[in-house]
């Protein structure tokens, strides 16, 4: 199976090429030229089988230039140990026909594990087939999660270096914790005056920037991506909707062959385009429910066909998805317009902040796509209800996608059965979700509110989290946009 840049299908690459080199010389993202199938047959042998097994089957379709061997090392070595769960990825039941997925199990108790415990695996193997002899420099802009996971998922790994950069003001306190707290020989973290979109185009100017790939290149260095523009990290969140659909045809809930629909709490539009994928690839999915916070763009767009990144940006409770620029967007347009109108609309977003694709597109997007948003308010009213009638306990993104999945079948009446993706611990967000449980957070630190909701809860802190205490801060520097690629520079001793 080859690769396909989003606005070139000229270039054609290998899976382990795509991964390497984590977005297209063209500013395109990476694709695959086809999409495999699954059958209904092969879902319920799945169905048998754990984690492991079904990973090893799902990224095998994709990453054809891998051996069944280097599959196997690399899957085993991400989850095996490492999750605090053994199912991996478990799926808990929240109400009648009504599903969360928790994809919080991994050392960092965010979703962004269940990719990034395997993409420097991933990574490894590619580079020894495509880039012997090169040192792997990471550069990675986060909202929060993907940072620490990056971090955690690539520390110590051999010719490799990690620099993460972090909206100053735009993640919450335990996420800073973990990240400037970060252990490693070759890891480093910076904060950056500015938001999410700052940070992110920052680094994919750095990127794409051919003098400063020279300059690395003619120290031996290469830059790659840990973002969701990477192949590599939508490739395993693929597995874990077909899992997800395994275990509800294991334990009865549904039967191999019905349909489910699945909500995604979003931000940069990569986990939901993995749910895409899987619907692609023959997985009974009816409607997909994209869940924003009051960063309402993509509600917007999918809703009208607009995409307008010229309004205000919130910070949110749900710090993870306040995004104006969806990047991963550019995939499903490629899937569902082609290149030459993904080219086009890249150019106008670049320049006017804004671009409005034809009828016939958003009429197939309608088909498979709802979408809507919730303010902070109902993010918290959300989180307590839950929490009183149903005893469980959500973290401010997953509260997002259970109040847009509530109204949307408040609106619509559809009842198939859903798969909401839970994202992340709820400690890793407890002053909002103290507040909205409690009412007060006021004047407690960061661990007395952790301690707090554990004691009104009766859950416990996952331990990587109750670990930060004792840490010593190793970063804790700030940049101004302009002095990103000084700071990169810098860095990796160049
Ligand atoms: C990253 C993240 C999201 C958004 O996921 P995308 O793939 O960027 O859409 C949602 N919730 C949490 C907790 C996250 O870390």
């Amino acid at each position: 199976m080859n690769y396909i840049s989003t606005r070139d299908p000229s270039v054609k690459v290998s899976a382990s090429k795509a991964i390497s080199e984590g977005i297209s010389a063209d500013g395109g993202l990476f694709v695959p030229e086809s999409i495999p199938s699954v059958t209904l047959d092969e879902i319920a042998a799945l169905s048998e089988k754990g984690y492991i097994e079904r990973a090893k089957d799902i990224l095998g379709r994709f990453l054809t230039d891998f051996t069944p061997e280097e599959l196997d090392s690399c899957v085993r070595g991400a989850y095996e140990t490492g999750f605090s769960d053994k199912r991996i990825a478990p799926v808990a039941k929240l109400s009648d026909g009504v599903y969360i997925l928790e994809l919080f199990k991994g050392p960092t108790c965010a979703f962004k594990d269940m990719a990034l415990q395997i993409l420097p695996r991933l990574l490894t193997v590619a580079n020894s087939k495509v880039a012997q002899g090169v040192e792997t420099v990471i550069l990675v802009a986060t909202s929060g999660d993907t940072g620490k996971a990056a971090l955690e998922g690539f520390k110590d790994v051999e010719n490799t270096r990690i620099l993460v950069f972090y909206p100053s003001d735009g993640v919450s306190a335990m996420q800073k914790l973990q990240m400037c707290t970060q252990e490693g020989g070759n890891v480093a973290v910076s904060a950056i005056r500015g938001n999410f979109d700052d940070a992110q185009n920052g680094v994919k100017k750095i990127f794409t920037d051919k003098r400063i790939g020279d300059i690395l290149r003619s120290h031996g260095k290469a830059f790659s991506s840990a973002n969701s523009i990477n192949w590599g990290r939508l490739a395993p969140q693929i597995v874990y909707y077909f899992s997800a659909y395994c275990d509800l045809v294991k334990d009865g809930s549904i039967k191999c062959g019905d349909k489910i629909n699945i909500t995604v709490p979003t931000g940069n539009f990569g986990n939901i385009l993995a749910a895409y994928y899987a619907r692609g690839m023959g997985l009974p999915v009816a409607k997909l429910i994209c869940a924003s916070n009051s960063n309402s763009v993509l509600t917007e767009f999918l809703t009208t066909g607009v995409y307008n990144r010229n309004r205000q940006f919130y910070t949110t409770i749900s710090p993870s998805m306040d995004i104006l620029i969806s990047s991963n967007l550019e995939r499903l347009l490629y899937s569902i317009a082609g290149s030459e109108k993904v080219k086009e609309w890249m150019s106008l977003l670049a320049s006017e902040g804004k671009y409005t694709v034809d009828g016939e597109t958003l009429a197939k997007i309608k088909e498979v796509f709802a979408a809507g948003y919730c303010d902070d308010e109902a993010t918290k009213r959300t989180i307590a209800e839950n929490f009183r009638e149903r005893g469980y306990l959500c973290d401010t993104h997953t509260a997002v996608a259970v109040t847009v999945y509530n109204n949307y079948r408040a609106a619509t009446g559809d009842c198939t059965p859903t798969v909401i993706a839970a994202t992340a611990s709820p400690f890793k967000f407890s002053a909002a979700v103290l507040e909205a449980i409690d009412g007060r957070q006021q004047g407690l630190d960061e661990f007395e509110m952790v301690d707090r909701l554990a004691e009104i809860t009766s859950l416990e802190c996952p331990a990587p989290l109750a670990g930060l205490k004792d840490k010593k801060i190793r970063f804790s520097g700030c940049c101004e946009k302009s002095e990103m690629e000084k700071v990169v520079l810098g860095m990796i001793d160049i």
